[in-house]
């Protein structure tokens, strides 16, 4: 139009008339209908097909990953691992999902595996692997990174620096253990601690004492750990992808509070790190196996020091104070392993 107009409900009588009372007007549309009308709008299909298997669908990690994919023109296939199992057989291997149907057409699998499946996902994904399908994280590194007391004597092995950290059955060792990592105010981490909730600081070496003692008695098992005062609360997150930290976030404690999770009410900004921290996370990364990890570092008197790898690192946090697309990113990482280029469809995206 050249000029601008107002447009009157009389222009519109007999026209396309919006009515704010209807709703599902075009009926119950059927998700074939609905590609068949978006069709224009969508990137051609690629041919590649990929699997987030993971639990939650509505997750935020996990909901970016599927439309990632999807923009890139990816086939996306959601797979709640639990109503995956397998057939383990020499010649005919099988994923069968949900009362019957066979998953063997994949090309790659992205696992974003809750530790309270580690178990029973790690093994779908070796039986994924024995099918021949690329998994973005094997299974062998995934357990690795859930068990904190291996991964901290991989860490060790590798010449990564870790705060100094005690492990001990018996309660006639205990106090040994509290001055081996130089006394109270230390930390007591439950082997598999996630998002803060294992992690306890106990201030005196009597409440230590009792609280190691009280754990050994339940045969459960936990690490003792010095505290980084310095901290002040606050860590770094550096998420990695394929040997190269692509985003990094500062994450601070809440008030009275030392951990600074996100979970536990942790505030995360984005934060340029120093190169000895790069290569701590990327060295991390790789000591662990893992194509995809989040570095969790703490800033020590004594220099950078590594907390944790994280195999399944939630995106939501890095993405909005980072503004980076970072689940395109880990799509893109799996093109790049499975040596597919797209040059038309990347014509129009990059
Ligand atoms: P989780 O896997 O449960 O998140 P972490 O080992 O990452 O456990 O610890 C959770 C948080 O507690 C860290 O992000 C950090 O803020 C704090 N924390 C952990 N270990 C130490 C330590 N040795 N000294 C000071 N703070 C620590």
């Amino acid at each position: 139009m050249e000029y601008r107009m107002l447009l009157g409900r009389e222009a519109l009588n007999a026209r396309f008339l919006v009515d704010p009372s209807q709703s599902f007007l075009q009926g119950d549309i059927t998700d074939d209908r609905l590609d068949e009308l978006y069709k224009s709008y969508m990137p051609d299909k690629t041919g590649l097909r990929i699997a987030v298997l993971a639990s939650n669908p509505l997750l935020y990690s996990n909901k970016r990953l599927m439309e990632a994919g999807l923009a890139r023109g990816h086939e996306m296939v959601f797979l709640n691992v639990e109503h995956s199992y397998m057939k383990l057989d020499t010649t005919e291997p099988e994923v069968r999902y949900r009362g019957g149907n066979v998953l063997n057409k994949f090309d790659a699998v992205i696992p974003r595996i809750k530790p309270a499946v580690t178990f029973y996902g790690c093994a779908m994904l070796r039986q994924f692997d024995t099918l021949g399908v690329y998994c973005q994280n094997s299974a062998d590194a995934i357990s690795k990174s859930r068990d904190k007391l291996y991964a901290s004597q991989i860490f060790a092995k590798n010449d990564l620096h870790i705060p100094t950290t005690g492990f001990a059955k018996s309660p006639i060792d205990t106090k040994d253990l509290i001055r081996m990592v130089n006394g109270a105010p230390l930390i007591l981490k439950l082997l598999e601690s996630t998002q803060g909730k294992g992690v306890v600081l106990a201030e005196t070496n009597k409440a230590a004492e009792s609280v190691i003692n009280a754990f050994k008695s339940l045969k459960t098992n936990i690490l003792v750990q010095e505290f980084i005062k310095e901290a002040n609360g606050s860590d770094i997150r550096c998420f990695v992808i394929d040997g190269k930290v692509v985003a990094s976030i500062e994450r601070r404690a809440g008030k009275g509070e030392f951990r600074s999770n996100l979970h536990m009410g942790g505030q995360a900004s984005k934060i340029r790190i120093k190169p000895e921290e790069r290569k701590l996370a990327v060295r991390a990364a790789k000591a662990m196996n893992l194509v995809v990890a989040g570095v969790d570092i703490i800033r020590s008197n004594r220099g950078p020091l590594l907390l944790e790898v994280n195999s399944s690192p939630g995106l939501e946090g890095i993405e909005n104070a980072t503004g980076l697309d970072i689940a395109h990113l880990m799509i893109r990482a799996i093109e790049k392993k499975l040596k597919f280029s797209l040059p038309a469809v990347e014509a129009v995206q990059e």
